[in-house]
């Protein structure tokens, strides 16, 4: 397992990792990645969603995240959409079907 760190410290660190990426779009799928996770979704096979992970990949968990490239494609699309729509209350996206 890993040390639990704060969302200040995370957005910290990856920011210092890939500097190109803004920083409000990574707090806001931090936070949607949250909601998630307190409305009790979970990952497709049935395990609590990776936060941190799913910032910067499909909402997932861990062991998903790492394995899965399939839709990785359909996720590019996604995080258009999602900055694209960064302004609006909900989050359309097509490529995201719910299971
Ligand atoms: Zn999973």
């Amino acid at each position: 397992m890993w040390n639990p760190i704060s969302i200040d410290q995370y957005v910290k660190i990856h920011l210092r990792n890939n500097p190109n990426d803004d920083e409000k779009t990574l707090r806001m799928r931090i936070d949607a990645a949250l909601d998630y996770y307190k409305n009790g979704i979970k990952c497709r096979c049935g395990k609590d969603i990776w936060i941190v992970g799913s910032a910067t990949a499909p909402f997932g968990c861990l062991t998903c995240i790492k394995n899965n490239s399939d839709d990785w494609e359909d996720d590019i699309l996604c995080n258009m959409n999602r900055s694209a729509q960064a302004d609006e209350k909900e989050f359309k996206c097509g490529a995201y079907e719910k299971l």
